[in-house]
């Protein structure tokens, strides 16, 4: 066995990723050693390489927060997974779990959390240093380049339509129908709502339309506000918001159904407008939802197990990650791109 791993890595906010050789790192105590198999490539790993929020990760470091693979060392003390176990290292890396947040199920709070492929080094590496308390149990049956979306654009979907309460029967609106929300698209179904799907981009609305979409919505032309309101009846009783996008967010707050829950995924830096006439008057709740606890985690997964959501993958080579980042920024990637490491 080599001792050395390819990873790629963030060495400055806004530049390319440096592809390059590292010694392959050994389990600390309560640590494991996942040996990737895939990983998907998220938006967020645009926003950690442009050092788009508040909190920046020390450079350098390895994004990637979809790793899926195989346990091959365990650190002394563990005993929560074992050895030849497939497991996903998500961008809940790990969290104190003795705080009021960790104590009520809400880990995903916790003040001492930590990021993977953020304030941890991720996927984008042939290894991972994982911490078994926090990873992802693969199911059975699902693959490594099925599951990596799962982890975090299914997971992060799932739980964000959970959030916004809306009832089978229901109208949900999707904003922005890229990697999060062609998942998301499917959960709704899967959950009994009534979907509505917003994006700027045709192509991804009839995309949207095979995934089960009952109503389409180009952002881009005449009045989206207006559009959902009419194929909605009113509003959409929930509002996911997936687009990396300002605009999106006034948007969905207005196509909010009166006592409706619009809920927030996507993070675009910077801040939008409210208005508070329309979300008071309308009695409308504003939401966040990050990512999703253990729990969300074995749900999601459990939803592509038994066939009922399944990620529309690329698969591309890890060399090939700098131009799979470009094509992201530029919205051309048509859901997910998964890197295969099975494929050098
Ligand atoms: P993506 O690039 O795959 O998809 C984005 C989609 O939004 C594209 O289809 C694009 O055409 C569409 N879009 C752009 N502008 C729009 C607009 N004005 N209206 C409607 N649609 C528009 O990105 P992704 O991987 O799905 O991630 C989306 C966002 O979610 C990112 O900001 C990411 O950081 C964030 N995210 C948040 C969480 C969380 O826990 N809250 C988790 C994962 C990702
Ligand atoms: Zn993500
Ligand atoms: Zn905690």
């Amino acid at each position: 066995m080599t001792h050395k791993m390819q990873v790629a890595q963030v060495e400055q906010f806004g530049q390319s990723l440096v592809l390059k050789e590292l010694d392959i790192p050994t389990p600390g105590p309560g640590q494991i050693l996942v040996k990737t198999e895939a990983c998907g490539v998220c938006h967020t790993d645009l926003h950690a390489r442009d050092g788009d929020w508040p909190l920046k990760p020390a450079l350098p470091f390895t994004p990637g927060h979809e790793g899926i693979g195989i346990v091959v060392a365990l650190g002394e003390g563990v005993t929560a997974v074992k050895q030849g176990d497939r497991v996903g290292v998500p961008w809940l890396y790990s969290a104190c779990g003795h705080c009021e947040f960790c104590l009520a199920a809400k880990e995903t709070v916790c003040a001492e959390a930590q990021f993977g492929g953020y304030t941890k080094n991720g996927g984008f590496a042939e290894y991972i240093i994982a911490d078994p308390n926090y990873v992802a149990h693969i199911p059975a049956g699902l693959s490594a380049v099925d599951a990596a979306p799962l982890i975090c654009a299914g997971i992060t979907t799932y739980k964000g339509i959970k959030e916004t309460q809306a009832k089978p029967g229901e109208w949900i609106v999707i904003s922005g129908i890229g990697g999060l929300g062609h998942l998301g698209v499917q959960y709704a179904k899967a959950l009994g709502l009534h979907v509505c799907a917003v994006d700027i981009d045709d192509g991804k609305l009839d995309h949207a339309k095979r995934l089960g979409a009952d109503a389409v919505v180009n952002a881009k032309h005449g009045d989206p506000i207006a559009a959902v309101v009419k194929a909605t009846g009113g509003g959409a009783h929930g509002v996911l918001i997936t687009a990396p996008s300002l605009p999106a967010f006034k948007q969905g707050v207005g196509m909010t159904r009166k006592w409706g829950t619009c809920v927030l995924v996507g993070i675009p830096p910077g801040e939008f407008p409210m208005p508070l006439f329309d979300v008071v008057a309308n009695c409308i709740t504003v939401r966040g939802s990050f990512v999703g606890t253990r729990r969300d985690m074995a749900e999601a997964l459990a939803f592509a197990a038994e066939g009922k959501v399944k990620a529309d993958i690329e698969l591309q080579p890890l060399s090939a990650i700098n131009t799979v980042f470009e094509r992201l920024a530029r919205g051309e990637v048509p859901s997910r791109v998964v890197i295969d490491f099975s494929n050098r």
